[in-house]
């Protein structure tokens, strides 16, 4: 294996200035996409829309859906959708993701409404960054506006913070969560089991999900100690009086193990893949219960 070092070391004097000029494309590309996110946020003509696909999640037991996950989408003129696992560390890097995090509380609200006039009540989950918490009273106010301007009821609302957020500034993240939680929104722990959370600390935040993360999920159906991390966090959830939600649910087997531990909501690939609004509101008509359970005899007996 070559490793970037040894590959330094064996070009002398010029390998450093490779991999310097390589850093500095890296940033320039990086100061370009900032910029061009400025531009879309400011609603610029030619740069590109963006917008929030929304993924069910799905009860465990009854398979309705049980409300829906805002995922942050980005059509750019020129190169193509950019995923968030782009966008949101160059937000976070140039300053922009407070501004960013606002267009994505106003514009599930702004949905939310929208479906209501469509006769389809939801619950929406945002994904809120770790720079949004050290803004509290910003945050809040927000959250404030969109649901007054949208007369939205805050318990539509759900905000999920990853499990590495949430426990990285304890004291911090517990008194935005408390008034978040004040105004009436639900609180999610994204990603769990990807963090070091501190069990008592859990106990005392405003908390009422824990989202499995999607590596536990995925190994379910080959990993003796996938399935019991997964059945020790459910387990958890339930004595601690929070609903557990699995993500990213691929297979039939997979959500066969995690309705047999009793998880209550599954989300993921099997029952529906992040979608535009339209999209969603088709899918949550068209798709009766029935053709989400998945079951051994819907497949004769598989
Ligand atoms: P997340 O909140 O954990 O979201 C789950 C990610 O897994 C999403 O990726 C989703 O599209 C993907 N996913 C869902 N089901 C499956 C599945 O069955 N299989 C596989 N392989 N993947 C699945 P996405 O949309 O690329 O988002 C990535 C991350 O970016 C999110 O992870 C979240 O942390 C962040 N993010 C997305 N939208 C926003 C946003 O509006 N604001 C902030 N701050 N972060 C966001
Ligand atoms: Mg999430
Ligand atoms: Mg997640
Ligand atoms: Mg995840």
């Amino acid at each position: 294996a070559d490793s970037a070092a040894q590959s330094v070391k064996r070009a002398g004097g010029n390998g450093f200035a490779f991999f310097e000029a390589h850093m500095q494309a890296d940033v320039r590309d990086q100061l370009d996409l900032a910029r061009e996110l400025r531009a879309a946020l400011d609603g610029e003509a030619g740069a590109g829309r963006l917008q929030l696909h929304y993924q069910p999640k799905v009860d465990g037991s009854s398979n309705e859906i049980a409300g829906v996950e805002a995922l942050l989408r980005w059509q750019h003129p020129l190169r193509g959708p950019v995923g968030p696992a782009a966008v949101i560390p160059v937000a976070e890097r140039f300053g922009l993701i407070v501004a960013l995090g606002e267009w994505v509380i106003a514009e599930a609200c702004r949905q939310l409404a929208a479906w209501r006039s469509d006769g389809l009540t939801m619950r929406v989950a945002i994904n809120l960054s770790v720079q949004q918490l050290r803004q509290p009273e910003a945050l809040l106010q927000r959250f404030e506006e969109a649901l007054a301007r949208y007369r939205i009821d805050a318990r539509q609302l759900t905000c999920e913070i990853t499990e590495s957020v949430a426990m990285a500034d304890a004291a911090a993240t517990e008194a935005v969560l408390q008034h978040l939680g004040a105004l009436g929104l639900a609180l999610s722990i994204d990603d769990f089991g990807t963090g070091y959370s501190s069990l008592a600390y859990l106990r005392r935040l405003p908390v009422s999900q824990l989202k499995i993360d999607r590596s536990f999920v995925q190994d379910l159906e080959t990993s003796a100690d996938a399935r019991a991390i997964v059945k020790a966090v459910v387990e958890l959830a339930h004595a601690l009086s929070l609903e557990v939600v699995a993500e990213g649910v691929e297979t039939t087997g997979q959500a066969a193990v995690l309705r047999g531990m009793r998880c209550d909501k599954l989300q993921g690939y099997l029952f529906g893949r992040p979608m535009p609004a339209e999209e969603l509101a088709r899918w949550a008509k068209d798709t009766p219960a029935e053709r989400l359970r998945f079951s051994a005899s819907l497949y004769g007996g598989l």
